[in-house]
C-alpha cells in the first residue's frame, strides 16, 4: 500500500553511456562556463591532462592533488589554483575523493561543477560533502555542493581494478540499502533503490570473473548512479554512521570498511525492517538479505574482516561506544551491547547472525 510521502527531485543533468567524455566540451558551455579547472588525484593526473586537451580553448588548467577525506587545506591549494587560471567551473575526473574536491570548492565559491565519477562512491549525486580539519571530519549539506552536470562514461571504469569495483559497488549497494528503510523512505527511491542493487549484484561477478566486461561494467555504473540518487534523496542510517565513524577514528579505507560492514549492520537492523529485506533479498537473489550480501562479498574476494583493513581490537569498545553517543534516528533502537556485538563480529570477518 502506498501512503503519503515527500519525494525531492535533485536538479542534476546526467549524461550516461559510453564514450560519452567527448560531451565534456558541450557540456562546460552548456554550463555556461569558459575556463575550465580540471581536477583529478595524482593517480589520475595523465587522464585529467588528455581531458585538458579535448576541452581546447575551455581548458585553464589542471589541479592534481585531490585526496581522500576533502582535507580543507588541499582545498585552500585548489582554490588558489583555480584564481591563478581564472576558472569560472569545475570539471572533477574521479572518484569520490576528487568530487568531494570539486564540492568543496562550490561551497565556498558557487563555481559550477561538471563531475566525471570513475568509481562507484555516488557522491557526484549528493548535496554533501565531508571535509577535515585538524583530524576531524564534518559534513555539511547545502544545495550549492551539488553537481549541476554528470557525465557517466563506461570506458573510464574500465581501468578501475577488479578489487577496487567490488567494493565500491558495495560501497553504493549499501546507500539503497539504508534507502529502503529510511525514515523518509518513499516509492520512487525505493524502486531505484531495488534496481540499483539488482544491477550491481548481478555486474560485480561478472567484473570479478572478467575485468573488461563492458555489459557488466555498464551495468554496474547504471547502478551506482541510482544507488547514488538513493543517497541524496533520503536520510541515512545505522550503517552510514558506523562507517562514518570507523573510517573517521581509525583511518580505515571508505569503501573497504563500508563492504566488510553491511551485512552486520543489516542483521542489525533486521527484525524492524522486514519489507526492507525482502526486497534485498530479491534484488541479489538469496534466501536471506544480510547473509547474501556477506556471501557476495566474500565470492567478490573483497575482505571480510575490519581487523584486515587496520583496525585495532581495542576499537571494538571504542566505535561501540561512539555509535551511541550521538543519537541519531534508526529503524531498530540503538544498544549499545549489541552494537558491540555487530562490530566485533565485523571485526573478525565471520559471518553475520
Ligand atoms: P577515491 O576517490 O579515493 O579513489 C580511490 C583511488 O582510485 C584513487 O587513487 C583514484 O585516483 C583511483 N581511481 C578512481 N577511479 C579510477 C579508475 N576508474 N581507474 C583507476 N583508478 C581509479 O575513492 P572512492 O571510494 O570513490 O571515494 C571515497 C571518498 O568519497 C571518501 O572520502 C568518501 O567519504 C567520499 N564519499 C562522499 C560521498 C558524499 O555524498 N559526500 C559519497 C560517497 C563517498
Amino acid at each position: 500500500m502506498i501512503g503519503s510521502f515527500t519525494f525531492e527531485n535533485l536538479p542534476c543533468r546526467v549524461v550516461f553511456g559510453s564514450g560519452t567524455l567527448a560531451h565534456a566540451k558541450a557540456e562546460v558551455e552548456r554550463l555556461g562556463g569558459k575556463r575550465a579547472l580540471v581536477l583529478t588525484t595524482p593517480q589520475q593526473e595523465a587522464q585529467g591532462k588528455s581531458l585538458g586537451t579535448a576541452l581546447g580553448p575551455l581548458y585553464a588548467g589542471l589541479f592534481s592533488g585531490a585526496t581522500m577525506h576533502t582535507p580543507v587545506d588541499v582545498t585552500d591549494r585548489a582554490l588558489a589554483a583555480m584564481k591563478a587560471c581564472e576558472a569560472d567551473c569545475v570539471v572533477s575526473l574521479g572518484g569520490g575523493s576528487t568530487t568531494g574536491l570539486g564540492k568543496a570548492l562550490a561551497l565556498r565559491t558557487g563555481i559550477n561543477q561538471l563531475c566525471i565519477p570513475t568509481t562507484y562512491a555516488g557522491s557526484e549525486m549528493t548535496p554533501i560533502v565531508g571535509q577535515t580539519e585538524n583530524g576531524l571530519k564534518t559534513t555539511v549539506r547545502d544545495a550549492a555542493i551539488l553537481p549541476e552536470t554528470v557525465i557517466y562514461d563506461v570506458d573510464l571504469t574500465l581501468t578501475l581494478p577488479a578489487s577496487l569495483a567490488a567494493t565500491s559497488g558495495i560501497n553504493a549497494i549499501a546507500h539503497a540499502v539504508e534507502a529502503l528503510y529510511a525514515r523518509d523512505t518513499n516509492p520512487v527511491t525505493s524502486l531505484m533503490a531495488e534496481e540499483g542493487i539488482r544491477a550491481l549484484a548481478r555486474a560485480l561477478p561478472a567484473i570479478a570473473a572478467k575485468s573488461d566486461d563492458r555489459e557488466a561494467r555498464t551495468e554496474a555504473l547504471y547502478g551506482a548512479w541510482l544507488c547514488g540518487v538513493c543517497l541524496g534523496t533520503v536520510g541515512m542510517a545505522l550503517h552510514h554512521k558506523l562507517c562514518h565513524t570507523l573510517g573517521g577514528t581509525f583511518d580505515l579505507p571508505h569503501a573497504e570498511t563500508h563492504t566488510i560492514v553491511l551485512p552486520h549492520a543489516l542483521a542489525y537492523n533486521a527484525p524492524a525492517v522486514p519489507d526492507a529485506m525482502a526486497r534485498i533479498a530479491r534484488a541479489i537473489g538469496a534466501a536471506d538479505a544480510s547473509r547474501g550480501l556477506y556471501d557476495l562479498a566474500k565470492q567478490l574476494g573483497a575482505k571480510l574482516a575490519l581487523r584486515d583493513v587496520g583496525m585495532p581490537e581495542s576499537g571494538i569498545d571504542k566505535a561501540a561506544d561512539l555509535a551511541v553517543t550521538n543519537a541519531y534516528w534508526n529503524p531498530r533502537p540503538l544498544e549499545r551491547n549489541a552494537i558491540r556485538d555487530l562490530i566485533a563480529r565485523a571485526f573478525a570477518g565471520e559471518p553475520p547472525v
